[in-house]
């Protein structure tokens, strides 16, 4: 058998396993063992590379050299951060990961530009959409990093329609490097699309703020696979351009997903205004004038006497690591026959699909993780909602306020069930920064305290009560 024929053997079975892997992302259930699989698809790519390198005598000694430490120091890089970053800093970690994607294309695309001559003109096509995507993917992911990171805030010059003006003289500036690059590729012209779509990643990033965070992660996502797919056709590699694609598509529909969650087009992300951040903190509607706090105890006593209760889980209970506690207070509460139901909302915590991989850690039967649009019409009928470091999410102002900047985005409506206790720290905002009118309602009650702590206090008081020993 020669060569070429065991690399497109090896190509076929890795793009198999990660069109399985991706497929299989889709199931929380399933989605530990397909993140692996995907992985292992990914080795084997590499594998089947350097197989077909060494079987054609196209790696000098040196070059082993360079693949084998540049494979051992990202390897090892990849291996610390996976270990240490914690899920709350996962969109940083995805944002970077981007960048580093985005990078690497812009980087492809410059080796084959300067160091290989003679190019066909699909090449040079590639080489151009590369440089232009793969730059723009870079700088926008790492603005975007900053952002979600709290290093960057939003400058209130961006909001200004100025920008566009701007972000317009610079796309028409990439543009014209662009095709000059087509025709020669001169390194002043090379250089001028690198710089342009640079500036540009940053200009189309920096005002988006906010809750539209999610979404631009997601399209940067989507960037990144493009730029991938172009660096296939520069270096020919069919395996890349399948991958580059699949990560393309996917990133697309990821971000028609959080866009719908959010109800926001994705021109109004892109080119609107944006939806105020932690670092712009908007006023929002102003002071609170109704607060209503209650202890620990009280809360047991009110979920003692409920027939059916929804738990909405939100970035705080994350920030807690207190899944495992609420589970067990879940239990006490089903042995006692009290129906427990999660609300998941599409944007709560920090990264697309936050809450589910959070409560399948904590061995949450997946039937009871309830989707926004079908929970919503069950809170009137729940006794009692326990919002747990939730705060954006069940934020009435976003259906009734229309001077809110959360106005338009569906929201989970916790405030139509009997009673309502809202456990988080103290009144601080949630990612976007207002007022939660919430807080405010009659039928709403706060119980101060770091999510675990309470939620075992709560675990207590349930077993002192007898409840769960039925
Ligand atoms: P929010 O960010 O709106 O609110 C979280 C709340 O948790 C805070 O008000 C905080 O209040 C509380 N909290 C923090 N730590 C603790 C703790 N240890 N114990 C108890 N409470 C705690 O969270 P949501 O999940 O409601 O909303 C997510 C927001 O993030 C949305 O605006 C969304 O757009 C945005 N976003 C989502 C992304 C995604 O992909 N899902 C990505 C980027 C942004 P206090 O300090 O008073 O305790």
């Amino acid at each position: 058998m020669n060569i070429t024929l065991i690399q497109s053997l090896i190509n076929l079975l890795s793009v198999l396993f990660l069109a399985l892997g991706i497929k299989g992302l889709s199931k929380v259930r399933s989605a530990r063992e397909a993140n692996r699989l995907a992985a292992f698809a990914m080795f084997l790519s590499v594998i089947g590379l350097l197989f077909y390198y060494l079987g054609t005598n196209g790696i000098t000694q040196q070059s082993w050299l360079w693949i084998i430490v540049g494979s051992l120091i990202g390897s090892l890089f990849g291996a610390i951060l996976a270990k240490k970053v914690p899920m709350t800093s996962m969109p940083e970690t995805v944002a970077l990961f981007n960048g580093c994607g985005g990078m690497s294309s812009l980087l492809v695309a410059l080796g084959v530009v300067f160091f290989q001559k003679n190019q066909s003109l699909i090449q040079d096509l590639s080489i151009s959409v590369s440089i232009f995507v793969g730059a723009i993917t870079f700088s926008g992911s790492i603005i975007a990093m900053a952002k979600l990171q709290g290093w960057l805030s939003t400058p209130s010059w961006t909001q200004n329609r100025v920008r566009h003006l701007i972000n317009v003289s610079i796309a028409i500036i990439s543009l014209i490097a662009f095709i000059n690059l087509l025709q020669s590729s001169d390194s002043s012209t090379i250089w001028l699309l690198v710089i342009s779509s640079t500036v540009l990643g940053i200009g189309v990033t920096l005002p988006i703020g906010g809750a539209d965070m999610p979404v631009v992660i997601s399209l940067l996502n989507s960037y990144s696979g493009i730029a991938a797919a172009a660096a296939g056709f520069v270096v020919e590699s069919q395996l890349l351009i399948v991958a580059g694609a699949m990560v393309g598509a996917a990133g697309l529909i990821l971000t028609q997903v959080m866009c719908k969650g959010m109800n926001r087009s994705l021109i109004s992300v892109l080119f609107g205004g944006t939806l105020a951040s932690k670092s712009e903190k908007s006023s929002g509607g102003g002071e609170y004038t109704n607060i209503t706090s209650c202890s620990v105890e009280e809360c047991a006593l009110t979920l003692e006497a409920a027939n059916k209760v929804i738990i909405v889980p939100g970035y705080g209970l994350a920030v807690a690591q207190a899944q495992h506690t609420l589970r067990e207070v879940a239990k006490i509460l089903e042995q006692n026959e009290i129906e427990v139901c999660y609300a998941i909302h599409p944007v709560a915590g920090r990264m697309p699909g936050h809450m589910n991989v959070l409560l399948a850690e904590a061995d949450v039967p997946y039937e009871q993780l309830k989707e926004m649009d079908i929970v919503n019409p069950d809170f009137p009928a729940a006794d009692v909602v326990l919002v747990l470091g939730a705060n954006d999410v069940v934020n009435p102002q976003a259906k009734s306020d229309k001077n809110s900047p959360l106005y338009g985005m569906p929201v989970l409506d916790v405030q139509e069930a009997r009673t309502v206790f809202v456990i988080k720290r103290g009144m601080s905002a949630g990612y976007s920064g207002i007022k939660n009118d919430l807080f405010d309602l009659p039928n709403t009650s706060m119980v101060f305290g770091d999510a675990k702590k309470v939620l075992s206090e709560l675990m207590s008081e349930l077993k002192e009560l007898g409840v769960g020993a039925k």
